[in-house]
């Protein structure tokens, strides 16, 4: 069967593009998902303590507030409900097919129109947009034995609540978000915890709390002012550009306040030490949490900061020799990103892979679409996401172009690329950007792919990506007709 538009992923890009496509009247749409419910990353990821460290007001859809947010920073059960009603109120359910896990997609030249493989047979698509996500497939740590392992290790985007950790012996491997967040919650469950800390994180104050029930009332009643709050939060935001990109010298202030923050909750001084970072704060994604640091403080936690040699049947062997006994190994290990293997999968009219974008291979216009992958739109694409804000405004930003284009693809009955030359002037103009940015100061991170290139981070202020992608411009674009002509 042919659709007018494929979307792949159902979480909040997938679901933001149907919104918007059948807002401009495109209704043949199908919404492919690999799992059976949709959500994307916050249906997958049930790790206790999931929460989101940008503000409810403004990690969500600026079409479709919510009023009722219980807390000022949503926890995972919250955000999963917000798409599920989303999908209500937008009447999207009918379009998503669930348990189809896409395998390949490829442009089909002689009918014009990209191939979709899945776990549940073919499908063709004029248009396709990609919204699988940049955090989407989990990675397991590359340590040698991870596998001789003879007890559950579970990535905490792939928490198994079947497994008890009451009176366990548990390892952590990792200290980034999802660690920061997970280990306060099971530290009073379990008999004893070790966390391994191969680079310590920065970590702010949390300032989320609890939504009181009058201003819930006066956001339904009177929705400007939910608006008002949700714009103060951006822009206060937007200011962090000023450290992250044009100064980085800019960021000692909140250095000090981490500092602080951590001086005030860890006492020991060796711990502390061994708790503070060594880099730019930035450089990786900054982290707030109020609860990560005194987790330390019992008596059944332990920072491990000996490197991991390997794994064995009965734990984790530091390169000093001693072997740390465990029941349960939990990695909180992070994500495919610049490598993730979804683009190892999708090619373009002369057979290249989408992969080649994030290893700075193949040019992108606008982080949304390449030269040779006509009708092909790619959501959370090459330098895209954000260590400021919220990715949703990238999203909905990325989908103003978007559809504009997937009507005049639709309408004209043509394929539309960029131009070759545009694309590489887009990606060598942001390319240029980056040298003296924060993420350039000497870290590693998920931000940079294995030759140090950053293919992830919008490098300036959102709302200069807003207005980039406020409209199509077909002079950017060559644009083929049925016919083959060349109209632009
Ligand atoms: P992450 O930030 O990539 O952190 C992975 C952690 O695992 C790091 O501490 C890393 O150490 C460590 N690690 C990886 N491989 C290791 C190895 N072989 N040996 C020892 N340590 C190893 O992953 P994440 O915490 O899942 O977060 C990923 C992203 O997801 C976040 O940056 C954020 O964008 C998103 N997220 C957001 C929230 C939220 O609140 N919105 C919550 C969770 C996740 P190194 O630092 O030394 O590499």
């Amino acid at each position: 069967m042919v659709v007018d538009v494929a979307v792949i992923g159902s979480g909040f890009g997938g679901l933001g593009a149907a919104i918007r496509l059948k807002e401009t009247g495109v209704t043949n749409v199908a919404i492919f998902e690999r799992a059976s419910d949709l959500g994307g990353t916050w249906r997958d990821n049930i790790y206790p303590g999931c929460r989101c460290d940008v503000a409810s007001n403004l990690y969500s859809f600026s079409f479709a507030p919510n009023p009722a947010w219980t807390n000022t920073y949503s926890y995972q059960p919250e955000i999963w409900r917000y798409l599920q009603n989303v999908a209500d109120q937008f009447h999207l359910r009918e379009l998503i097919r669930y348990d189809h896990d896409v395998l390949d997609v490829s442009f089909d030249g002689p009918s014009k129109t990209w191939r979709l493989t899945t776990s549940q047979g073919d499908y063709y698509a004029r248009c396709v947009i990609l919204a699988t996500g940049g955090l989407a497939e989990p990675r397991l740590p590359d340590i040698a034995g991870l596998s001789l392992f003879q007890g559950p290790i579970m990535h905490t985007a792939q928490w198994n609540d079947a497994i008890d950790l009451r009176d366990q012996r548990v390892g952590v491997i990792g200290t980034g978000a999802s660690a920061i967040q997970t280990v306060p919650q099971i530290a009073p469950l379990v008999r004893t915890l070790e966390v391994f800390q191969r680079t310590p994180s920065w970590i702010l104050p949390h300032l989320g709390r609890p939504v009181i029930e009058r201003t819930k009332q006066i956001f339904t009643t009177l929705p400007f002012s939910q608006r008002l709050v949700r714009a103060w939060g951006y822009w206060r935001r937007e200011l962090m550009v000023l450290g992250f990109v044009k100064d980085p010298s800019r960021l000692t202030k909140a250095e000090t306040m981490s500092r602080d923050h951590l001086e005030r909750q860890i006492k020991d001084e060796s711990l502390r030490g061994r708790l503070t970072p060594r880099y730019r704060l930035g450089c990786k994604r900054v982290l707030i949490s109020n609860d990560f640091y005194p987790a330390f403080n019992r008596d059944n936690v332990t920072l491990v900061t000996e490197g991991i040699e390997s794994i064995e049947a009965k734990g984790v062997r530091t390169v000093d020799g001693e072997l740390h006994e465990f029941d349960v190994l939990i990695a909180a290990t992070g994500f495919y990103v610049t490598d993730n293997p979804m683009a190892t999968q999708v090619h373009g009219a002369k057979g290249e892979e989408l992969a080649d974008a994030f290893l700075g291979d193949l040019a992108n216009y606008k982080g949304t679409t390449f030269p040779d992958f006509p009708n092909f739109f790619m959501l959370g694409g090459p330098n895209t996401a954000l260590g400021h804000s919220s990715i949703i405004f990238m999203l909905e930003s990325q989908l103003n172009y978007v559809t504009k284009a997937v009507r005049v693809a639709l309408d004209d009955n043509a394929l539309i690329e960029p131009k070759a030359h545009i694309a590489a002037r887009w990606t060598h103009e942001l390319q240029a950007k980056l040298p003296g940015t924060v993420w350039d100061t000497g870290c590693s991170s998920w931000y940079l792919n294995d030759a140090g290139l950053n293919t992830t981070i919008w490098p300036d202020f959102t709302f200069k990506f807003r207005s980039a992608t406020r409209h199509f411009n077909p002079r950017d674009h060559q644009i083929s007709t049925s016919k083959e002509s060349e109209v632009s």
